[in-house]
């Protein structure tokens, strides 16, 4: 039956007799009778229909071939990646004290000193410049404004590398945006600054409970205010880590910042993601990925995204993605400058992978590679968006990395009514 197994249907209470057939592979989703979903089951679907499945990748002449296609995803995807990205910790730093905060056994007074910062940039170029890879930096923290001339130290001569060798450079920022005035982001900008993504913990009174200042004094008003003066001048994803008790509160932060006069349509996805227990690692908010399947958090997470899409803001699409880990052109770099491959793997000195001065050892079955190429990952639907899920969970659900973080129920639970959001809001698929 040519039909892929990567697909997902729905009835479409809209039109009875009709089904939304949704592609996991693609993240096509089109309407079809039941009728043709029948022909296509026992092999008579006409050709223009065929066509026209084929292209959103629903239809597959070879059920074989699909399934050595998506066993060999990952090695493609690494065999064409022409650029490398890197979330760089310039500082533990930080002038906010939020309670929940991951980093907390470790913030201080430990920033990247000047061999490290030279080793990086050594290490960028030779590795990945001189091999003709753009470069992507994420500055991470701490805070990483508070390590600002190492920031500009750093793009400054990478940037002047990769025009050396006809590569490109950008950067962005995780950033509690307290210090990202719009001074600053004019300063970063010749530096290949792009984007920024803050953390907003709901309303004034939620955030400022949440996120206040070291001093005490909360942070709402001088965040907002910092974001209307520059998101004209770089991407802004505004984020925002909210709790079982106060989920409910978040849109308000979006109404906040439409009556400071921002422009949604000009703001970039916005990802609001659960305050996670307190562990070895820092706060996975800049890996998005992470999630959770309670009941609470998958309401949470299809309450949140549809207040979003109201408002006019965006969300990130859903789309096939594997978790860095796999990617060979992913790295994160603490400030001594141990290696890591996912910024909520840090703090496991264990799951280290290397440093800037020895390199990079062999981690494949320490971050369990493989771990969903098996034949229940390879015939499941939901293999595109999942591929064995988040090994931060596992490792925080059993303390390794010793198997899949199954989403089925998760993706059970919320697909449907994600695709019946965008079908509602007019989003595209
Ligand atoms: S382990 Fe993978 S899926 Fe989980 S947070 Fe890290 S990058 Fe994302
Ligand atoms: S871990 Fe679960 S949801 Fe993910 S691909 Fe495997 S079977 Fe499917």
């Amino acid at each position: 039956m040519p039909l892929s197994r990567y697909l997902k249907s729905f009835s479409d209470p809209d039109r009875p007799g009709f089904l939304l057939l949704y592609s996991t592979r693609k993240g096509a989703l089109v309407r079809v009778s039941e009728q043709l979903l029948a022909t296509a089951r026992n092999g008579t679907l006409s050709e223009p229909d065929q066509n026209i499945l084929r292209r959103m990748e629903l239809w597959v002449d070879d059920p074989a071939a699909e399934r050595e296609a998506m066993l060999n995803v990952v090695e493609r995807t690494n065999g064409s990646s022409s650029t490398f990205s890197a979330t760089v910790v310039l500082t533990l730093d930080c002038n906010l004290a939020c309670p929940y905060c991951f980093e907390d056994h470790f913030r201080g007074d430990h920033a990247m000193n000047d061999e490290t910062a030279r080793l990086l940039v050594a290490h960028i170029k030779h590795e990945q410049i001189d091999s003709g890879r753009d470069v992507e930096l994420c500055f991470y923290g701490g805070e990483p404004l508070m390590a600002l001339p190492r920031l500009k130290e750093i793009a400054g001569a990478l940037q002047d590398a990769a025009s050396i060798a006809g590569t490109k450079f950008c950067c962005s920022l995780v950033t509690n945006a307290t210090l990202l005035t719009r001074p600053v982001v004019e300063d970063l900008l010749p530096f290949g600054l792009k984007s920024a993504q803050i953390t907003l913990d709901g309303p004034a009174d939620v955030h400022n409970r949440q996120r206040p200042f070291v001093s005490g004094l909360g942070s709402f008003k001088v965040i907002v205010d910092n974001l209307r003066s520059v998101y004209d001048l770089i991407s802004i994803k505004p984020g925002g880590n909210f709790a079982r008790d106060n989920y409910r509160e978040f849109p308000a932060m979006l109404d906040a910042l439409l009556e400071a006069g921002m422009d949604p349509a000009q703001i970039g996805p916005v990802q609001f993601a659960p305050i996670h227990p307190k562990s070895g690692g820092h706060d996975p908010h800049s890996a998005a990925c992470a999630i959770g399947s309670e009941p609470w958090l998958i309401e949470a997470n299809l309450y949140l995204r549809e207040e979003i899409l109201r408002r006019g803001f965006s969300v990130d699409k859903s789309r096939m993605g594997v978790c860095m880990i796999e990617l060979t052109n992913n790295l994160v770099v603490g400030y001594d400058g141990s290696l890591y491959k996912c910024p909520a793997l840090m703090g496991w000195p264990e799951l280290a992978v290397g440093t800037l001065a020895d390199g990079i050892n062999d981690y494949r079955e320490s971050h369990n590679l493989d771990v969903w190429k098996n034949d229940e990952c390879l015939e499941c639907a939901y293999l595109p968006f999942c591929f064995g899920g988040c090994r931060f969970f596992r490792k925080l659900k059993t303390g390794a990395i010793d198997g899949v973080d199954c989403r089925r129920a998760l993706l059970d639970a919320s697909l449907e009514t994600i695709i019946r959001q965008d079908l509602a809001l007019g989003r595209q698929q």
